[in-house]
This record gives structure tokens, sequence and C-alpha cells, in this order.
């Protein structure tokens, strides 16, 4: 690093003036400020025709108007979702509220506990056992009033329609799981998004952003343990290996970490923000694809690491445009209907579509012990698995399962909400060789607001 004297130097000053009516003064007419022998205008004593900016200080968005690349508007009118609620997503949060972002919603389903007070800015010893969204939700609108907050308590892979992530301008994930990553990164490459990621420990941190569209994804990274631990936090139906998995995932992460790259994190946000909504971003705000910010804490460190496309990662599939049914929405469209729609648009007979899901779709469940079988619509990797049999006192009743739906399911005539989508979901639709997506457009109103 060079030192600052050295820098100081070569610090070019630059001055924005605004007319009174707001409208920035061009730089050849400079010759209005008057500089000192450092190059540094006074403002005190200007032309009365001219001040530097309107500083309104009962307008606590008045910062943006000192901010090079920062617009107000912009942040006002970001939408931003953040996956994660925990020790790092507090601190991204909390820097959301502060910045006054428009909209901002968030998922977690964990309840807060002991150990989550030494971490989380925005949790107090009284709300112990509370959810995690819940308590953030009223600290946050408590900071900043201005933005919408829309809590969400759930796994966003289930839970949040598709169609809520293609609203956002900016994705955001600040979950500990390996497969909850790969859940995100998958969802952004259907839907063709950059997302940022982050991970802490004790001393050290990283920020990335990943866009699958053309450079490397969260998964082109992954190595075989990760691969092996992908799949562990999920869904574990024996009391002492759920034990074993908690104590796991238990890492030493402190909350010094958690601050440094929430603070990353939410600037890296910021600038995704203006990319997202302007048409030509200063370049000043640019996050080239595939680098990654680490800082190693313990002998210090910073650097910005590149990372490649691994060939045939299964992380990029990228859904095309997707297909607005404003007719269609979870609670009023049929398994069935969806499928006639996905054949009509594909040109091909209804037989021949299916819909896969990426994930195990449990239907039935066949008690071994009383010989019955009971329709039970759920993912199989969900984080509290009921398995027990309505009929009798077996609690692991073996599960039915398919990876994709076809038109012959016996279910067919159930609405897809009866089948545990969630509303604005969007669903690929297969059939002869070619791939649709088809959302529930009209569920958008109500699960996007005003
Ligand atoms: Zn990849
Ligand atoms: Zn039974």
């Amino acid at each position: 690093m060079s030192t600052e004297t050295e820098e100081e130097e070569d610090v070019e000053i630059i001055v924005i003036g605004f007319d009174d009516d707001g409208n920035e003064i061009e730089e050849d007419e400079e010759e209005h400020f008057v500089k000192d022998v450092d190059g540094v205008v006074d403002m005190t004593f200007q032309d009365k025709d001219f001040r530097r900016i309107s500083y309104d200080n009962n307008d606590r968005f008045a910062i943006y108007k000192l901010m090079a690349y920062f617009h107000e508007d912009v942040v006002r009118g970001g939408r931003v979702f953040c996956a994660g609620a925990g020790a790092l997503g507090n601190e991204v949060l909390k820097n959301l509220a502060l910045l006054g972002i428009g909209e901002v919603w968030f998922a977690d389903f964990d309840a807060i506990d002991v150990s989550n007070l030494a971490k989380s800015v925005l949790f107090r010893p009284r709300d112990i056992g509370r959810q995690k969204v819940e308590v953030a939700a009223e600290r946050l609108a408590d900071m900043s009033p201005e933005t919408k907050w829309v809590p969400i308590q759930g796994d966003i892979r289930y839970d949040v329609g598709l169609g809520v992530f293609r609203r956002m301008d900016v994705m955001m994930s600040v979950v500990d799981s390996i497969d909850a990553r790969v859940g995100v990164n998958r969802i952004c490459a259907a839907l063709g998004k950059p997302w940022l990621d982050a991970g802490i420990g004790e001393l050290s941190w990283r920020v990335s952003c990943w866009d699958s569209a053309g450079g490397p994804c969260f998964e082109c990274i992954m190595d075989t343990a990760m691969r092996q631990q992908q799949h562990l936090p999920y869904a574990p139906t024996c009391a002492p290996l759920a034990e074993a998995i908690r104590d796991m995932n238990r890492q030493p992460t402190s909350p010094l970490a958690a601050a440094m790259s929430g603070a990353m994190m939410a600037q890296e946000a910021l600038k995704l923000l203006h990319q997202a909504k302007m048409e030509t971003p200063p370049k000043e705000l640019e996050m080239p694809n595939g680098l990654q910010y680490y800082f190693g804490g313990g002998s210090p460190y910073l650097e910005v690491q590149t990372r490649n496309q691994l060939e045939g990662c299964p992380g990029h599939e990228f859904w095309g445009e997707v297909h607005e049914e404003t007719s269609f929405t979870a609670e009023g469209t049929t398994l069935r209907q969806l499928l006639v729609k996905g054949a009509e648009l594909l040109g091909v007979a209804e037989q021949k579509v299916a819909v896969p899901l990426g994930f195990d779709f449990i239907y039935e469940l066949y008690c071994h012990q009383c010989k019955t079988r009971t329709e039970r619509y759920t993912p199989r990797r969900v984080r509290t698995l009921d398995l027990s049999c309505p009929h009798c006192e077996n609690d692991e009743a073996r599960p039915e399962y398919k990876r994709a739906l076809r038109i012959f399911e016996k279910f067919a005539d159930k609405t897809l909400a009866e089948l545990g989508f969630p509303k604005l979901h969007i669903f690929q639709v297969h059939g002869g060789g070619n791939t649709i997506a088809i959302e529930l457009t009209g569920d958008v109103e109500e699960v996007m607001g005003g």
C-alpha cells in the first residue's frame, strides 16, 4: 500500500455546483468558483446565484446530494432481496435501513436464541424465542420508516414464488448452508440475475458477486468437501444426527467479521442496484463478474480473487423469457391447467409435457404399520419434514415422490396452492424438446402490493 501523503498530491478535487433550480453548473462555468492555493473552492463567499447544494437538514437522504456515485432516486426506488437474517443478515439489513433503500424483502426460518445476541445488532435479550424476521422487521421499520420491509418466515426455495425474485433489482444471500446457496444460485441462473454472496469466519470474510450468464457461478467454485456437505443440513429424520449437524453448523464466526463483510456487501448491493436501474451507470459502480473480495484477518491482507467458469457446471441454466399468464394464480389454477397451457404454448400434445421440479416432491405417504396411503404434498428436503401417519402412531411412513409432474398424475386436478407451490411462482414446462417458463402472474398484485 502506498502512503497517504504520496496519494494526496494526485487527488483531483471535484467540485459540483448547483444553481437555484438544482441544475448542475457546467464545468466551463467554473470561473464562478474561486479556488485557493490548494485548489479548494471556498463556498462561503460565492456569487449569490450559486451554491454548492441545497442541503436540507430535515431531509434524511440529503446525504446523497453530496455523493458522486449514488443517486437518491435509484436508492429510494430500489427493490432488494436478502436471504437470511442471521449475524451477517443483521448487518446487511441494518445498512440497507441506514441507506433508506425503497423496498427490502428478507427471509429466514429460524427463531432467536442466546447465541445470536452476541452477533446480531437488531436482536435483544427479550427477543429470545421470537422469529428472527419478525423482530428484525420491527427494528428496521423503526430505523427506516420510509422503507417497505417485507419479512418472510420460510425457505426461499419452496415458500417464495420465483416471480418475486424476478421483480427484484438486487439479490443477496447471507445464508450459512451450502445447500441454500446452491438454491439461490439456481434461482438466479434461471432468471438471469447476478447475486451477492458472503461468508464469514472468525477473522476472515469474503464477498462475491456471481452471474452465471457468461461467467463463473457459486457452483463453479465448489470443491468436493462442499459438495459432500451440501445435503447435510436438511431433514435429518433421526434426532442424534440432527443434533450432530446442528453442532457442525455452529462455526466460529465473529460479529466483527459480520460487520465488515456486511458493509462490503451493502456497498456492492448499491452498485448492483445502480447497474439494474440506470441506463449508463458510473463505471466506478462495476463489480466485474467472477471476482471476489477476500479479507484474511490473521496476518491481514485484502485481495481480489479471480474465479473461472467450470466447464459442464450445472448452475448455469437460464429459463429464457417468462410467459406472464395473468389468468393463472396458485389458488385458482390446477396442475392440469398449467400443463395444458404449457402444451398449447409449446405446440405439443398434453401427454408430452412435464414440469421438472429440481427437488423430490412428496405426494403420498405409505404406512407399513396400518397399510394405508395418505395424500401429503411437500418437498422432501424441508427443514421439518412430517412423515407421520394420520391413522396410527407410526411417525415414519414411507414417502412416495416425483421429480417431475405430468398430466396423468392422480393429483392433476388439485390447485397449485394445494400442492404446496407459492403464489406468483414460475414453472418451467418441458415438451417436444423445448421449454417455456410460465408465471402465475394473476398473483402479482396480492404478492408485490402497491
Ligand atoms: Zn457454474
Ligand atoms: Zn399408519
